[in-house]
């Protein structure tokens, strides 16, 4: 499959890591770049997230372990995986799909596909930090999965073991509840095992999504927020794409003459290749140049608190999900996977399991929370992204990558400008064809 021949004018919709990423790998190539965010940037998921930078756990979210924790867990509001009662039919047809690849053998496909990405993800970020972001990713010997018994750490160490069988290294140590303290004194003496993994960074993601916005805007990116795109006209080879945008907000500094028309007019604009990079909302725009995996939204929680003494490095605990990130002077804590439409208003009864869940294993004060947020990462039933050319050769898929679109949004901004400018598709991206 190919894409249009020679583009200059791309226009790229989303403004989350991935987009941005895509952006300014294509403004590299020496494309003309505009970029559309309906919000503000890294309003979708690229905000509250952990910051967790890991390719070595980066791996396909079906398994046979999420389905072992069974269908009672999957309609508690307490627990760590939430599914309203009453699904849609997109959402049936997510769990269905979902459930249908929580097999080891799925599982094992799924994961060949991400090793050759996972050995690139921290490179991207280094070509990124080389053009000037300004927002450091922090490399950490000390990634620590925290448990209450040692027996508990049987699934991820088991999930190394299959990780490692896939071609990739993982190099793990386990420590005990003393071993973890004298590295994170945080942790309470509840915490009795642990493991702590090599190989891993973290960022800071409002800081990091701000300095790479900067950076792409330095570059020669228009950067237009709050403009949403309402459909797009895939084009053929001789015509190019039209990009259908509306104004989100008020456009400030207008006349009072040209202000009402220019606030509720829409625009069309024309471009050789668009990427679609709009996360859980993917499939609005997807659908219809054939992507018809539906892309369903795993909304997550997060909210910051003081901790004291501060730990240096995220905390991990496997058995609540909840993943923690330092962030300045505060500690991010995040959690959740609840499979309801991304617009939904934030539910407390979920800030308030995860609090439950991390108060007996952290020294923090979980009462004194901030930026409380919720988030929606974009899921996919088979665990896999979606990136490629869609049935438009002018119009690409870039998102659906559920828990680890951080960690693997520059390296696919990077692929995607490759595919937008050689015209093939890189073999690293076969397995993520949206049309499949
Ligand atoms: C609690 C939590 C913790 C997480 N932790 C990690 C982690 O530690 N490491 C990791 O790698 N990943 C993590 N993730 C996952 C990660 O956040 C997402 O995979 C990633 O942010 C997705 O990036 P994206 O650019 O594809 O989508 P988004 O960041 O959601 O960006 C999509 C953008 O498109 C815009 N948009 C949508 N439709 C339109 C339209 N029609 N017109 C214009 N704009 C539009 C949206 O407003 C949005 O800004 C976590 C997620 C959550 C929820």
């Amino acid at each position: 499959m190919s894409t249009s021949a020679s583009p200059r004018r791309a226009v790229v919709v989303g403004a989350g890591m991935v987009g941005l990423s895509t952006a300014w790998f294509l403004r590299r190539a020496g494309l003309d770049v505009t970029v559309l965010e309906q919000d503000r940037v890294a309003a979708g998921s690229s905000w509250g997230n952990a910051g967790w930078l890991t390719p070595p756990i980066t791996t396909p979210l079906p398994e046979p372990a999420i389905l072992r924790s069974g269908v009672r867990a999957l309609v508690s509001p307490a627990s760590p995986v939430y599914v309203p009662l009453r699904p849609d039919l997109d959402l049936l047809r997510f769990l269905l799909g979902f459930v249908r690849h929580s097999t080891g053998r799925a599982w094992r496909r799924a994961m060949a596909a991400y090793v050759p990405l996972n050995r690139r993800a921290l490179e991207a970020f280094d070509v990124l930090a080389a053009a000037g972001v300004a927002e450091p990713t922090v490399p950490t010997g000390d990634f620590l999965a925290c448990y209450r018994r040692p027996g508990q750490r049987r699934d991820l160490l088991e999930e190394f073991a299959a990780i490692r069988a896939a071609g990739q290294p993982v190099e793990a140590e386990l420590l005990d509840g003393a071993q973890l303290r004298a590295l994170a004194p945080a942790l309470s003496t509840e915490v009795t095992a642990g493991i702590r993994l090599a190989g891993t960074r973290f960022i800071d993601p409002p800081r990091y999504m701000l300095a790479l916005a900067d950076t792409v805007v330095a570059a020669g990116v228009e950067l237009r927020e709050g403009v949403r795109v309402l459909a797009v006209d895939g084009g053929t080879e001789t015509r190019p794409a039209l990009v259908r945008t509306r104004p989100t907000q008020p456009v400030p500094g207008g006349s009072e003459t040209e202000a009402p028309a220019r606030r509720d007019g829409e625009e069309i604009l024309r471009a050789d290749v668009v990427v679609l990079a709009t996360g859980a909302w993917l499939g609005e725009l997807a659908r219809p140049f054939g992507v018809r995996m539906v892309v369903q939204a795993g909304r997550g929680y997060s909210f910051t608190v003081p901790v004291d003494p501060m730990p240096t490095m995220p905390l991990y605990f496997p058995i609540q999900r909840v993943a923690c990130t330092p962030l300045g002077g505060r500690y991010r804590v995040a959690g959740m996977m609840e499979f309801r439409r991304p617009g939904d208003p934030l539910d407390p009864r979920r800030i308030k399991a995860i609090v439950d869940a991390t108060r007996p294993l952290l020294a923090g004060d979980l009462d004194d929370r901030v930026d409380e947020w919720v988030g929606s990462r974009p899921v996919t039933p088979d665990g896999l992204p979606l990136i490629g050319p869609t049935r438009s050769p002018r119009v690409v898929a870039a998102g659906g990558h559920g828990m680890w679109g951080i960690t693997l949004g520059p390296l696919t901004g990077q692929l995607v400008a490759d595919l937008v400018t050689g015209g093939q598709v890189p073999a690293e991206l076969w397995p993520f064809d949206p049309l499949r």
